[in-house]
């Protein structure tokens, strides 16, 4: 991947000034055998310095560039324009990344994108990438996202006015408040905060960047995508400021093969393992917001960057916010029959934009100061009431946690730590409950949960 930039500046907004209180709330009590994440003070200091203040600044900055579409990248302004907000991106990514160290790295993920029949001409794609180098080589790379591109009612028009305040103006001030947020902390995964351009013409910059990681060997641990986090009132006036939507595909098509599809994988893809952990801890950490959890790759008609993760086979969800109003998405800004429509920065809920930004916050920090998951096998190959499960040796984990649920429940009902082992023997039927593996620190930072695969021959 093309890798050009470097770091200047500084931070500009210290965590007193901008600072929405989330320690103070306690979150809901557990069931007794529930899966429980422990809170670290680490991160829940992060979450305090997420500022709705700033996160207003930089949505309203981005809007300042009058259209981010994908096709203006040929105007020459340095105000107006995709390139003009691009560097402005990396600019702050510069700044941020004065708080790491040394450990934050900013780069393009440029290259050509070869005319279509719609385009009629190449265009010149380039993605802004941040990377917060984790302290253990051997972990992954766990990747936060947005598209900074936008559309009004002409995905192709490239010079009229397109605010792009919610989509995706919210993701990105939610993708730089989360950099600032977790750049002074030393995690063991290495984390990439991402603005891709070209999301609205076809997924262009992100299927660019995940192609490329995959072809490099990358391991991507998962992927955090979000797009359209910033709003809290419904279509028809309701007021939707507690709820988070969290989309997750099922296996991909062809993943596994279909004797495992038929004992009860579908519903335990690893992207929809890493939702249910998303879920755990947003209860420990951001109770103002409740993950929606919906099973499903996107919504009808609708498709985001987290595909392009999913299709070269990384694990990835979408947070997108509780209920949308499309007269404020990919609409020329004017007043018709009363109605304003356009996306601008008047509709958008910052206090609600911040605790979608720090349950973000709280998932990144706490999967990557996690150990890697483990890699788990269920024992089938004959008949019996209990069930055994075994795994690997995982590097920094103190211990591992089973999981299980229900056949037909949506999300873990209950966890057991079996201590420092790597075989297990449950006396519950196979046969009967869904099981999942996770790994655990000596401080208590879980892993996503692995599927065991089953073991039939
Ligand atoms: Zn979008």
């Amino acid at each position: 991947m093309p890798v050009r930039l470097a770091r200047v500046g500084a931070l500009v907004c210290g965590a007193a000034l901008c600072a929405i209180p989330v320690t103070a709330q306690t979150p809901p009590a557990a069931a007794s055998d529930a899966p429980v994440i422990t809170r670290d003070p680490q991160v829940t200091q992060a979450l305090d310095t997420v500022s709705p203040a700033r996160l207003r600044a930089d949505d309203e900055r981005l809007v300042g560039f009058g259209t981010r579409n994908a096709l203006s990248e040929r105007s020459p302004s340095r105000t107006r324009g995709i390139i003009a907000a691009r560097d402005w991106i990396a600019a702050r990514f510069r700044e941020i990344a004065q708080a790491s160290g040394g450990r934050m790295t900013v780069a393009f993920d440029a290259y050509v994108q070869p005319a279509t029949p719609r385009t009629g001409r190449p265009v010149a794609v380039s993605s802004v990438v941040a990377t917060l180098r984790g302290d253990d080589p051997q972990r992954g790379l766990w990747v936060m996202s947005s598209h900074f591109d936008d559309c009004n009612g002409d995905c192709k028009d490239p010079v009229g006015d397109a605010p792009g305040a919610d989509d995706n103006g919210s993701a990105v001030s939610g993708v730089l408040e989360a950099a600032r947020a977790l750049a002074p902390l030393h995690l063991r995964g290495t984390l990439a905060f991402v603005c891709f351009d070209g999301e609205d013409q076809g997924l262009w910059g992100s299927q660019h960047y995940a192609k490329t990681l995959r072809a490099a060997g990358v391991r991507v641990e998962g992927n955090l995508n979000n797009d359209i986090i910033g709003a809290s009132v419904a279509h028809d006036g309701r007021s939707v400021n507690d709820v988070a939507r969290v989309f997750s595909e099922a296996l991909p098509l062809g993943a596994v093969p279909r004797t495992v599809n038929l004992i009860g994988t579908e519903n335990d893809s690893p992207s929809r393992e890493l939702a249910r952990a998303v879920r755990e801890i947003d209860a420990a950490y951001v109770p103002a917001v409740q993950d929606q959890l919906i099973y499903r790759a996107d919504r009808f008609l609708r498709g985001g960057d987290q595909e392009s993760f999913t299709a070269v086979g990384y694990p990835a969800v979408r947070f997108v916010e509780g209920a949308e109003n499309f007269d404020h998405q990919h609409q020329n800004v004017r007043v018709e029959n009363g109605v304003q429509y356009g996306d601008l920065p008047r509709f958008l809920d910052f206090e609600y934009l911040a605790h979608v930004t720090q349950l973000n916050v709280a998932a990144l920090a706490t999967l990557a100061l996690a150990p890697a998951a483990p890699v788990a096998t269920l024992a089938a190959k004959k008949l019996g009431y209990d069930t055994t499960l075994a795994w690997n040796v995982v590097p920094a984990a103190a211990s591992y946690e089973v999981l299980w649920r229900r056949t037909d429940e949506p999300t873990w009902t209950h966890a057991k730590n079996m201590g420092n082992v790597t075989t297990a023997t449950l006396p519950l039927s196979k046969d009967d409950w869904i099981f999942g593996v996770r790994s655990l620190d000596a401080a208590g930072h879980a892993s996503v949960a692995t599927y065991p695969t089953p073991l039939l021959r």
